[in-house]
């Protein structure tokens, strides 16, 4: 049985986890090593969950019942007592892989660890464990509240009751799971990587820009959102990160090679809408 969920990383992606977790009804304890992103965590959740209740999605009661099982701590030893933590932080495997080093000091013997990573190993995470075979990827889109696929990702040396236990729990989240192989991107993100680097390469190649290649997908491809507007939704820092990862997987195979213009936009700080600019201005 899951009781308490631990979550490492309060940005986009463990917020979100947080408040599906606690809605589902679980005790949610959201550490981060950075108190302001603890901080825009708590102003963000609270905003989401007052709107509910403008839009009459939620009772007033509930809201605040799922507000009061969220704990905040920027103390990695709160995350004891878990019986399953997932881990989203930054898109980097030796960071990864210290983090559950020092999770498992700390967590039970039975604690799942699990990674919402997007593209790396869970293979490799798994080794830096002592009891490798807890280890699982839960990997939740953007935005976790809405976005009802959840992809998991059994390691080779996951055990089998480390993963029934894990698809128990995220479809009583209300999600629908697919099962995926512990490959590159797995089976979204490898998908998506052709969108947004042919949209970068015809951006690169002077064909349009970002504007017109938006439109052109949303009007006529009848996507939502254009790639433009999606990498800075999910943030171009992460992004990159995950494109490049997926690139040098594939042994360097050129339809996956990330592009300059995104690089350069992640190294000065245009993550997208999280920092209030990318590919577009969001001040
Ligand atoms: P983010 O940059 O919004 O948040 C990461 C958070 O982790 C930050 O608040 C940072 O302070 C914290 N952090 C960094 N190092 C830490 C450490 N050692 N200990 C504790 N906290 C630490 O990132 P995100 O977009 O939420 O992505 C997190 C993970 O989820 C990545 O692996 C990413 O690939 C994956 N992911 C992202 C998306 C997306 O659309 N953004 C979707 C699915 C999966």
């Amino acid at each position: 049985m899951i009781e308490k969920v631990g979550i490492i990383g309060s940005g986009t992606m463990g917020a979100g986890i947080a408040q599906v977790a606690a809605t589902a009804g679980h005790q949610v304890v959201l550490y981060d090593t950075n108190q302001d992103a603890l901080t825009r965590a708590e102003q963000s959740l609270q905003n989401i969950l007052d709107r509910l209740v403008a839009k009459r999605r939620i009772q007033r009661e509930e809201r605040d019942a799922i507000w009061s099982r969220i704990t905040m701590s920027d103390q990695m030893v709160s995350l004891s007592g878990s019986d399953l933590v997932i881990e989203a932080i930054v898109e980097d495997l030796s960071v990864k892989q210290s983090v559950f080093r020092e999770l498992e000091a700390i967590v039970g013997k039975k604690t799942i660890l699990a990674s919402n990573t997007s593209s790396l190993s869970i293979a490799s995470i798994a080794a830096a464990l002592n009891r490798p075979k807890r280890c699982i990827g839960i990997h939740f889109f953007n935005p976790a509240p809405l976005m009802k696929l959840v992809e998991v990702i059994p390691a080779v040396q996951t055990s089998n009751k480390t993963q029934q236990l894990v698809e128990e729990t995220i479809k009583q989240w209300g999600k629908v799971v697919a099962i995926a192989k512990d490959t590159p991107g797995f089976i979204v993100n490898r998908v998506a990587r052709p969108f947004y680097g042919e949209a970068l390469r015809i951006y690169d190649e002077g064909i349009a820009n970002f504007a017109t290649i938006d439109w052109a997908v949303k009007s006529i491809g009848g996507f939502r959102m254009g790639p433009f507007e999606l990498m800075d939704f999910i943030g171009n820092d992460v992004n990159y990160k995950v494109t490049e990862t997926v690139f040098k997987s594939f042994y360097y195979d050129p339809r996956y090679k990330p592009s300059f213009t995104q690089k350069r936009l992640s190294e000065a700080g245009y993550l997208g809408r999280k920092s209030g600019k990318g590919y577009y201005d969001y001040g």
